[in-house]
């Protein structure tokens, strides 16, 4: 199913993220979290793509599961500034293949040394590659604190309108742990005309390396709340764990409540997070 009709309809949804192994060694241990956070029977499940694309196939093998073995309506990542266009085609290609016919066009971080290949900039000229070699619905990457690289964030959310323009049919935004953050972008992107489903995607954080890996990326804002809850649980993993999970839930819940129906996960091939926040929520996604 295109996830642009699973968007339209007049409910909350909830969907997860999975990483693909990093290795081939790794491979059965992903394979079975993500077959236990399938079982969850989320709206849908995204699989995301190394950067360098040397994990693709990972990437296919994992997301062509989901769909054949597990029923689950898949969203496969794609980033392209590493890529070359003849190597997009043949992963649009097997995405056919295999039936995936959703797709999240991303630019990908730019390696320290340089992007290996310059046939793509931007996300944006991915839309179009992608449009054009299909029938896919594609959605994109939106940043509510604006992106580490754009100077500012009028500028982000224009070149995000472009992003749209070339084909977007929805947005998944970066993480956030100030929902207020979300709702001033929200603001923002609809007075400026762009009119496609946000999805908020949440990173229900669970240890202290997670959290300095998060700032040191994307110097995501942390709100005073959360970092009492890092400061006082940080180490116990225990006890971070479950705060970590009721922060993200509550979240969740606050963002429903002000009328934010499409919540993605980063589970992070976590399945008993997926299910314990799922659990939580189980009257407000009926
Ligand atoms: P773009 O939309 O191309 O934007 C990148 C920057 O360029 C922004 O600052 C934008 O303002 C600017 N820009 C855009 N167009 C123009 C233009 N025409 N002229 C000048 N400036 C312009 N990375 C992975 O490697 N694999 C993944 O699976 C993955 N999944 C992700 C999922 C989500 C939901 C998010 C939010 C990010 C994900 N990323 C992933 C990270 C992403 O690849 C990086 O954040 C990357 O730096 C930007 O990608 P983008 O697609 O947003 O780029």
């Amino acid at each position: 199913m295109k996830i642009s009709d699973i968007l339209k309809q007049d409910k909350v949804t909830l969907s997860f993220e999975v990483f693909p192994p990093k290795n081939s060694s790794s491979y059965e241990s992903v394979a079975q979290a993500t077959q236990e956070i399938a079982a969850l029977r989320p709206d849908f499940m995204s699989v995301t793509y190394g950067a360098g694309g040397g994990t693709s196939e990972h990437t296919v093998h994992i997301a062509s599961d989901l769909h054949k073995k597990y029923g689950v309506t898949v969203l496969t990542h794609l980033t392209c500034v590493s890529s070359t266009k003849a190597h997009v085609s043949s992963m649009l290609e097997a995405f056919k293949a295999h039936g995936l016919e959703n797709v999240l066009a991303l630019r990908g971080d730019i390696p320290a040394g340089g992007a290996p290949a310059n046939d793509y900039r931007f996300a944006a000229e991915l839309v179009c590659d992608i449009k054009e070699q299909g029938d896919f619905c594609v959605g994109g990457a939106c940043y509510p604190e604006g992106h580490v690289e754009a100077s500012n964030k009028t500028e982000d959310i224009l070149r995000l309108k472009e992003k749209v323009e070339a084909g977007c049919e929805f947005l998944t935004t970066q993480m956030f742990f100030d929902n207020n953050i979300l709702y001033n972008f929200l603001y923002r992107i609809r007075e400026k005309g762009i009119t496609v489903p946000v999805v908020a995607g949440i990173m229900p954080v669970t240890n202290v390396k997670q959290i300095k890996r998060i700032t040191a990326m994307s110097g995501t804002y942390l709100p005073e709340r959360f970092k009492a809850i890092v400061d006082r649980f940080g180490d116990n993993p225990a006890a971070m764990k479950q705060a970590g999970v009721i922060y993200a839930t509550e979240q969740i819940i606050d963002l429903i409540a002000n009328g934010v129906n499409h919540i993605h996960v980063y589970s992070m091939n976590k399945p008993e997070i997926a299910a314990e926040i799922q659990a939580s929520l189980s009257e407000i996604l009926k």
